[in-house]
């Protein structure tokens, strides 16, 4: 049972560093909100008395962790005021505190023991150095193994740590799991056109990674890449190595991008990313609003809305998909009308199309459409782009029947595609009705919010931006971007994996990671052998 550290920032600004034995403190807090402090007491003494619980179930004794962790929080609230055995239930009731708040400024898992630990010190010359061992570093470390390339993957946290760290409880893939294959270790389980739970996602990349023993160390961070000497010279937080070869495999969501007008909110408004959200039992009681409807923002509303939260949505312009249609998941389709093997070059965007959202669907029980319309007639409040904050509340733009429309326009463009392909093939396919919207929102639907009264919590479903800051390697442009083609930069020996549409649609997921893996370690070898012939 991993335990949880977590920090308590008080109203009087003194911080509390507490524990819990178990992972349920996870249900009732969440990393970054804050509550107010009666009810931040409650919710430590459900997740603190459920910790201990489950520990009696598991060892026939009750924890006495638990026990000492929540006298120690329910004194620090006595002497704010509050009474720690008297607190009902709701949000804010009784004490002394009244609304000051209660940050939880860090809420971690212990890791556990890392699988590949590194030597307390790394020093030394390796041929090719891999940074980060998410999907795309470990599918490329499989092709410079077949190449017998020497080489080290060096990961910060654990193998996969982004699924299993930043994804919420209920996530699953939106992508069907028979396009997850990666090189030589094809998904093989029993459901290939169902959608794997976040769990599964990372114990199949955890059993990838394990099929080939990649020479993998976890824990080790990059802090630095520069040139030196014809090749490179990379610091990290173990020691200074050098490498011939750079391959830059850290993922394409860097760093949380939140709008900065949310610094104008009441202080009130617990706010979150969407890369630490987990569940809807953790925020605080009252209205949730969610801003971005892209993959991630309509699936964090649906989750909070399907678990019996007043939720708000702020609607932007993220096109969305179909789940299935005529019979076949979407994306079966689109893998045979050749989408997914289209250069990032012929697409009808060209380059643009590395910051387009992505279209909005979900494989959750199953896979479905996520119908923001259908939702609104069910009680979900929809409104338009977020444009303004104030002490007041927040503005949204007179766009929502437009991004509805556009997004619902886009879809049915997708399913003509697909009618031409079936006509085009004579494919028999069973034929079904297309869709007719079933709710519209009334003019200037939902351009005012009131906050703090009417909200409890934002979800910042914005997106993120890249941090290179670390790679002092001129392979950068204007925008802070690689320069790069199919992942080969325009500095010789560095390269880059995993972006989304580095070369396809597939290259930031996992359907087109082993192509560009391969293609990419091909380059280093053909790189190291005219070296080499230069040296002979
Ligand atoms: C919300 C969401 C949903 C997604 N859903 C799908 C889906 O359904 N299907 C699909 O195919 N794809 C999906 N993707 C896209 C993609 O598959 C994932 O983003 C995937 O994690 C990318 O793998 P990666 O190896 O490129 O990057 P990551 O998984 O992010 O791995 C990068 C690794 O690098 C490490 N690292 C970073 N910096 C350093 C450093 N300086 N030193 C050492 N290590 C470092 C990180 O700790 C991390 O483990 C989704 C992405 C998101 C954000």
């Amino acid at each position: 049972m991993p335990a949880v550290q977590f920090t308590l920032r008080w109203p009087d600004g003194t911080v509390q560093r507490c524990c819990s034995p178990s992972t349920a403190i996870e249900q009732v807090l969440v990393e970054a909100a804050s509550y107010p402090v009666a009810e931040l007491l409650r919710r430590c003494r459900t997740g603190l008395e459920h910790a201990s619980d489950r520990v009696r179930e598991q060892r026939g004794v009750a924890c006495s962790l638990a026990a000492e962790q929540l006298a120690a929080i329910e004194q620090k609230g006595r002497e704010l005021g509050e009474e720690a055995g008297g607190v009902g239930g709701g949000a804010g009731g009784g004490g002394g505190a009244g609304e000051a708040r209660v940050s939880v400024e860090r809420l971690r898992r212990d890791r556990p023991r890392a699988t590949h630990p590194a030597p307390d010190t790394l020093s030394g010359h390796t041929d090719v150095i891999v940074v980060g061992g998410g999907q795309a570093g470990l599918a490329v470390s499989y092709c410079l193994s077949e190449q017998s390339i020497a080489h080290l993957v060096l990961e910060r946290n654990r193998i996969a740590s982004t699924w299993r760290d930043h994804r919420w409880d209920t996530f699953c893939l939106v992508t069907p799991n028979w396009q997850c294959r990666m090189p030589g270790y094809p998904y093989m389980g029993d459901d290939p056109d169902g959608f794997m739970l976040r769990d599964e996602i990372s114990e199949y990349v955890e059993g990838f990674a394990a099929s080939f023993k990649s020479p993998l160390y976890e824990g080790v961070t990059v802090e630095s890449v520069e040139c030196s000497d014809g090749g490179f010279r990379v610091q990290t937080s173990h020691g200074e190595l050098t490498a011939d070869q750079v391959i830059l495999a850290v993922g394409g969501y860097h760093v949380p991008a939140v709008p900065r007008l949310a610094a104008a909110l009441s202080p009130q408004v617990a706010q979150l990313h969407s890369s630490t959200y987990p569940n809807p039992y953790s925020l605080p009681d009252g209205p949730v609003l969610v801003v971005g409807s892209g993959q991630s923002g309509a699936q964090i509303a649906e989750d909070l809305h399907v678990a019996g939260r007043e939720v708000h949505l702020s609607v932007g312009s993220a096109p969305r998909v179909a789940r299935f249609y005529r019979g076949r998941d979407c994306v079966a389709w689109l893998e045979d009308m050749g989408h997914y093997d289209m250069p990032i070059e012929s697409h009808p965007e060209g380059l643009a199309a590395r910051k387009e959202p992505n279209h909005y669907v979900t494989g959750r029980d199953g896979g479905h459409d996520i119908d923001l319309r259908a939702y609104a007639r069910d009680g979900m409040r929809l409104h338009g782009r977020l444009i303004a904050v104030d002490e007041s509340g927040l503005s949204f733009a007179d766009d929502l029947a437009a991004n509805l429309d556009a997004a619902d326009a886009t879809m049915e463009r997708i399913k003509d595609a697909i009618d031409r392909h079936i006509e085009e093939h004579a494919i028999e396919a069973p034929t079904e009705p297309r869709y007719s919207p079933v709710w519209e929102p009334s003019a200037g639907e939902g351009e005012r919010l009131a906050a703090p009264e009417g909200l409890s919590t934002i979800v910042w479903a914005t997106g993120f931006r890249h941090d290179w800051s670390w790679v002092k390697v001129p392979a950068f442009d204007g925008s802070g971007y690689p320069t790069h083609h199919r992942g080969v930069t325009t500095v010789p020996g560095l390269y880059v994996l995993g972006l989304p549409w580095l070369h396809t649609w597939g290259s930031g997921r996992f359907a087109g990671i082993d192509r560009d893996a391969r293609y990419v370690a091909e380059r280093v070898a053909e790189s190291r052998a005219v070296e080499s012939r230069a040296a002979a």
